[in-house]
């Protein structure tokens, strides 16, 4: 039985980063989240992608006990080529293709509409709002998105924002959206909105927890080799959610922990390209992190 269901993007990503290039690789916000929750608990997914899309990927996403009963097969895969510079925290966009994306109406297999977990990790707004719409009340909601959907459909976006538990963002999002540039400023600004906690993701320097009365900063893990941090922000997502969903303790100590998990899987993720990482990493792998990270925040 799923106890996640996640909507997102599965893609063909080409990538480049100061150490590499690939091209139409495996990517998308739910391939990546999906894979980061599997360690947890067993994620269902809702996403499309084209007749260009290869087996192997589809098999790799079932490999990780994915649902995939979810996952539409029409028209041409999503595309995204983007890169980065020296400041890996920041990824520029060379072009979005929506292709199949662009006309997907969500529709879920009946079993998945009473998951009590969801995430609505990057894609438009308008199909986050429609997964939650189809869905009979879930107890814990989580959504991320990025600077193309900020820009592109800012209304239908502050809708969803209203609707959830959890609102994941990185620094320069928080401060785009909420048009400030005080991270502070912005999460009680989102607070208000709806949300019951706001996670703002700073890259390679940590996150910040920030709910009504309380706020925690989770320490960064210093990586020596950072590779290619695409997906580092759905495999926390992934993480964060799959570990709430596992332990079904939604109190703010277990949000901290949760964070660690996700931090620890997101900054495993940015050591090879693509899901590469991914793919080898084992829990014993990401226990001897989460003690490191332990350490690292004592004082
Ligand atoms: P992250 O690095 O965690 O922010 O996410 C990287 C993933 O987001 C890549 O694998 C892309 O395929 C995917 N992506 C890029 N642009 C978009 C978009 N506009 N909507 C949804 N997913 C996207």
């Amino acid at each position: 039985m799923n106890d996640i269901l996640i909507i997102g993007t599965v893609a063909l990503d080409t990538i480049e980063t100061p150490f590499g290039k690939v091209e139409k690789t495996l990517g998308g916000s739910a391939t990546y989240a999906s894979f980061a929750a599997s360690f947890f608990s067993n994620p269902a997914l809702i996403s499309v992608v084209g007749d260009d899309f290869p087996k192997n990927y589809i098999d790799l996403l079932k490999k990780r006990n994915v649902d995939i009963d979810g996952l539409k097969i029409t028209g041409k895969t999503f595309h995204w080529d983007g890169f980065y510079e020296y400041d890996m925290n920041e990824a520029k966009t060379r072009k979005t293709e929506l292709n199949s994306l662009e006309q997907f109406k969500v529709e879920m297999p009946e079993r998945y509409k009473n998951t009590k977990y969801v995430f609505l990790a990057n894609i438009d707004p308008e199909q986050q709002l429609e997964t939650l719409r189809q869905m009979n009340k879930p107890d814990f909601a989580v959504l991320d998105t990025m600077n193309f959907w900020i820009t592109s459909k800012r209304d239908s976006l502050m809708e969803v924002i209203k609707k959830v538990d959890v609102l994941l963002l990185n620094d320069g999002e928080a401060r785009q959206l909420f048009k400030t540039a005080s991270l502070v400023k912005a999460a009680n600004e989102a607070l208000r909105t709806g949300p019951k906690a706001v996670i703002i993701k700073k890259g390679e320097h940590g996150a910040l927890l920030f709910t009504k009365n309380k706020h925690f900063s989770a320490p960064s893990y210093p990586l020596e080799n950072i590779k290619d941090p695409t997906g580092c922000g759905d495999c926390f997502g992934g993480a964060f959610i799959g570990y709430l969903a596992k332990t079904k303790d939604l109190s703010e100590p277990n949000f901290r922990k949760a964070i660690i998990y996700g931090s620890v899987v997101a900054s495993h993720n940015a050591e090879d390209f693509g899901l590469n990482r991914l793919k080898h990493l084992t829990m014993n792998d990401i226990e001897k992190r989460y003690k490191e990270f332990q350490d690292i925040r004592e004082f």
